[in-house]
């Protein structure tokens, strides 16, 4: 089997067609998740930045708040080593008012000032004065000289110095300022500062950590105390205050963290950003981390886990991998480093956001794009079609007014030769008539001959009768025989009477004016005729037979249908003349809008050869002077003026049956008949 050309070139056509949208859709698919994956990348790093510029400037301001903290502190030893009693009591060691008088100061400015304790130290490192003088642990007596704040403040330098106070544990900031006479050192002042308040404010910060190391990168201050004393572990790139002298660390904790466990901080690096700051991750801790930082009642924040994660614990902070943006700030002046940790944990929540509302921007714009693409091939399409079914339509139209045009040719043509058909049938037409009015013409000629045969045969009888009467009526006259003449007279009076009606027919048959139609009772009608012929009747011991229905309205001439219906039953009782029992029957039926008039006799009946002739004029079987033969002739013509029929047969049973038809006159039928 071979396939079409066309066919082929089709079905590549709906292949490429289905290639392209496929490839289509796969790079649009692509595309899609490119700009998604981009667009996470981008907010989560916009997040990040903003973040880290945020967390910067809170960096600044900690420090500037920590800075100025201390800085009170700064000159508070250089004060006091101006101070008359200290120097006193640097001269007179053993002096007791000195001594009271130093102690008093110390304490006073120290509760005045909030530092934690202030003592004055003569060149041997012994405590000679203290603001604790009166407590039982007080400092007087005790050896300060290996303290480094001390040997500081021995070279001329302030001392400053973080320490655990190895007589209070308390963790305080040292100052120690030399006390100079005649510019030779004489003592030093000592002035503690404690770090718990600083590190008290810290706890507004959040979600946020925040902690400072010294130059070891030990935490020493922190947000988080199961923080403290942990070493931050050091980046490559890490400054050099932040390089962890292994040997250092461990020689300085004993005796400056007063034997406490330096442990490792779980801080592992992440990436670095370009305007500063780097994501860290800090594990938890298998030691007491947790324990220090119970769940903060304030903290209503959820944590976003990132790591490692105990589902159990979702506000349990230092239970978890936390990530945080880690930014610090050397404070070259204390030797220290303060770090800032900004929580970065809601930053995939923020990312996610954005990320779904693009996704959700992007697809309602590929839904509208492919919407309106489609819609815009929808209307092509449509545009396409009715450009088709105009065309189309215009070629129908163009056929359609051609085959009209040829059909109205056809029309033309035959209505021309139906005109000319009926001319021509009506030139035929006229033309027969006027055949047949000459036929008429010639009828009548001819008929006026038999008439006037007829007519001279029937007069001239009763003429030539009425003579020889009135002759022998004169006669009679002359003889005096008046009896007779009277009797001559009558029999002339009624030859006259038979002659007058004959001339009666001639003139009915001769008149042709138009019926008179009215609405007339049937029943009427009858009465009357029988009437006339009741004499007859009588005569002749007929017997009539008259239907129970004879009572309906007939729409006729009142006197024609009179003489129609003498001429019916006067031809009955001529045909039962000679009968042994003479019956004739009348029968009306109305049906529907006809009234059916049926007279049978019991005459001989009609001859089967002249039925067809008996309603012509002037046939009659009749002897002369019995019958013209235009009875029935002048009774057909009467009827058809009415709209009616009449009908002769023989009845089966012998007898003629004349069957009258009358339009009916029904008021109710009339009704109908206008609303019609
Ligand atoms: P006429 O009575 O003068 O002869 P009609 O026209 O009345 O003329 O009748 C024509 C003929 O029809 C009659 O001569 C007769 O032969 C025939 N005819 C009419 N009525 C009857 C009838 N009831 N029975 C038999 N023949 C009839």
């Amino acid at each position: 089997m071979t396939i079409p050309k066309q066919q082929i070139g089709k079905r590549a056509q709906t292949l490429n067609t289905f290639q392209r949208r496929n490839v289509l859709l796969a790079i649009l698919v692509v595309g899609f998740c490119l700009v998604i994956w981009q667009t996470a990348q981008l907010s989560y790093d916009f997040f990040l930045h903003q973040t880290q510029a945020q967390s910067r400037q809170s960096l600044n301001l900690y420090a500037q708040n920590l800075r100025r903290s201390l800085e009170r502190y700064e000159f508070l030893p250089s004060l006091y080593a101006n101070h008359a009693s200290v120097a006193g009591l640097l001269a007179h060691p053993e002096s007791p008012e000195f001594l009271a008088q130093s102690n008093a100061l110390l304490e006073r400015s120290n509760r005045l000032t909030g530092s934690s304790n202030s003592y004055l130290l003569d060149t041997k490192g012994i405590t000679l004065a203290a603001s604790n003088w009166d407590q039982t642990s007080n400092f007087i007596g005790r050896n300060f000289s290996s303290e480094p704040y001390f040997k500081a403040a021995m070279q001329g330098r302030l001392g400053r110095y973080y320490a655990i106070g190895s007589g209070s544990d308390e963790r305080g900031y040292y100052f120690a300022s030399p006390v100079r006479r005649d510019g030779i050192i004489r003592g030093v002042v000592v002035a503690i500062v404690g770090v718990e308040a600083i590190e008290d404010s810290w706890w507004t910060t959040g979600r946020n950590e925040l902690f400072v190391t010294d130059d070891n990168g030990i935490i020493f201050i922190s947000s988080r105390p199961g923080w403290r004393y942990r070493r931050v572990p050091a980046t490559k790139s890490s400054d050099a205050g932040q390089q962890i002298n292994e040997a250092a660390a461990v020689a300085v904790q004993s005796a400056r963290y007063n034997q406490a466990a330096i442990t490792p901080f779980n801080l592992v690096y992440g990436r670095n950003l370009k305007t500063g700051g780097r994501v860290v991750q800090i594990a938890p801790f298998d030691d007491t981390e947790a324990d220090f930082d119970a769940p903060e009642p304030d903290s209503g924040a959820q944590m976003v886990q990132v790591g490692p994660t105990t589902d159990s614990l979702p506000n349990y902070r230092g239970s978890r991998t936390e990530n945080y943006l880690l930014q610090n700030l050397q404070m070259r002046e204390l030797g220290w480093t303060l770090y800032f940790l900004a929580d970065i944990s809601t930053i995939p929540r923020q990312t996610a956001t954005v990320t779904i509302l693009v996704g959700v921007v992007l697809i309602a714009l590929a839904l509208g794009s492919g919407f309106w693409i489609q819609r815009r091939r929808n209307l092509t399409q449509r545009a396409e079609l009715q450009q088709q079914s105009r065309v189309a339509l215009e070629a129908a139209y163009g056929e359609l007014e051609t085959r009209v045009h040829d059909r109205t040719r056809d029309l033309v043509e035959s209505n021309r030769m139906l005109q000319d058909q009926i001319q021509e049938r009506r030139r035929a037409e006229q033309e027969l008539r006027q055949t047949q009015d000459e036929l008429v013409q010639a009828e009548k000629l001819a008929a006026l001959g038999h008439i006037s045969a007829g007519i001279s045969h029937e007069l001239n009888q009763p003429l030539t009768a009425i003579r020889s009467f009135s002759d022998n009526a004169r006669k009679l006259l002359d003889r005096e025989r008046f009896e007779d003449v009277h009797s001559n007279l009558g029999l002339i009076s009624e030859l006259t009477g038979r002659m007058a009606q004959l001339m009666k027919q001639l003139r009915t048959f001769a008149r042709n004016a138009p019926a008179q139609k009215s609405v007339i009772s049937l029943q009427s009608v009858l009465d009357r005729t029988i009437e006339v012929l009741q004499s007859r009747i009588d005569e002749m011991s007929v017997k009539l037979e008259i239907g129970n229905n004879t009572d309906v309205q007939v729409f006729a001439d009142e006197l024609r249908l009179e003489q129609v219906l003498g001429n019916i039953l006067g031809n009955a009782l001529d045909a039962v003349t000679s009968c042994e029992n003479p019956l004739i029957t009348i029968q009306v039926e109305a049906v529907g809008q006809d009234v059916t008039l049926i007279v049978r006799d019991s005459g001989p009946g009609i001859p089967a050869h002249h039925i067809n002739e008996i309603f012509d004029p002037f046939f009659t079987t009749k002897d002369v002077g019995q019958g013209l033969g235009l009875g029935l002739s002048i009774t057909y013509g009467i009827v058809k003026d009415f709209g009616g029929s009449i009908r002769a047969s023989n009845h089966v049973d012998g007898g003629a049956v004349f069957t009258l038809s009358l339009p009916r006159f029904d008021e109710q039928l009339q009704q109908e008949r206008k609303a019609v």
